[in-house]
């Protein structure tokens, strides 16, 4: 099997994602079997800001790959809270060696990020340890450059060129940031976010 992870805050999950997670799998370059969204429970980099639940993000998340009905997209509780235990950052490092371990040897690992997260790659924990564990797939995204992302990354990384895919066909200039304003602006959320999952954030309040 071919499988990517998707990881991600997904607060909340919009079409912009759906849009990446369908480019990577009609990519004939990556034959995947299956796209697994991992929402973080706890993202290293947004330690500081408010995050609706995981929960309430995972059930947005399942709503949403309900309505895409694309079986191959699977929600994924690979980061969520554990029962008993403060919550921690979850580095994809350490997702990746869990996930791996349950995987076959013939099986692929595929990790896809937005271009504006893949170009901080080097300030990920152990990221040529995570280049090596899995191949990369970097998407476009309105407002970022794939070549500055590139050239960005450490002189070290172009070892593991190999490892890393461009896939420069999306171009769906939607944030969860751009969303969650929208929404204390009290602005219709109509072409941002699946219809389940516009009708879910407003039935539970969230964003307000
Ligand atoms: P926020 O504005 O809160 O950061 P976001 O829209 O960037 O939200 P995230 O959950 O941070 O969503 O993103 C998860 C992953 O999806 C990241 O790798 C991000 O780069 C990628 N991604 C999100 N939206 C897009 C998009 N419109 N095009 C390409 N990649 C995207
Ligand atoms: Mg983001």
């Amino acid at each position: 099997m071919n499988i990517a992870l998707f990881g991600g805050t997904f607060d909340p999950i919009h079409l912009g994602h759906i849009a990446v997670a369908r480019a990577a799998m009609a990519d004939p370059r990556f034959h995947l079997d299956q796209v697994r969204f991992v929402p973080a429970e706890l993202p290293p980099f947004k330690q500081n800001e408010h995050i609706t639940p995981f929960d309430q993000r995972f059930a947005m998340i399942a709503l949403a790959l309900q309505e895409a009905a694309e079986p191959r997209f699977v929600a994924s509780r690979m980061e969520a809270p554990v029962a008993g235990r403060a919550a921690a950052p979850n580095y994809s490092i350490q997702t990746v060696r869990r996930f791996k371990a349950s995987l076959k040897p013939e099986d692929k690992l595929f990790f896809i990020a937005g271009i504006d997260a893949f170009q901080d790659i080097a300030k990920w924990r152990e990221p040529d340890a995570l280049l090596r564990e899995c191949r990369f797939i970097a998407v476009s995204r309105p407002g970022y450059s794939m070549g500055n992302a590139l050239a960005a990354l450490p002189a070290s990384f172009m070892e593991l060129r190999a490892n890393i895919f461009l896939l420069e066909s999306v171009h769906a200039d939607i944030s969860s940031t751009r969303i969650r304003e929208a929404i204390h602006a009290g602005a219709p959320l109509n072409a941002l976010v699946p219809n389940s999952v516009a009708d879910y954030i407003l039935q539970h309040g969230l964003y307000h």
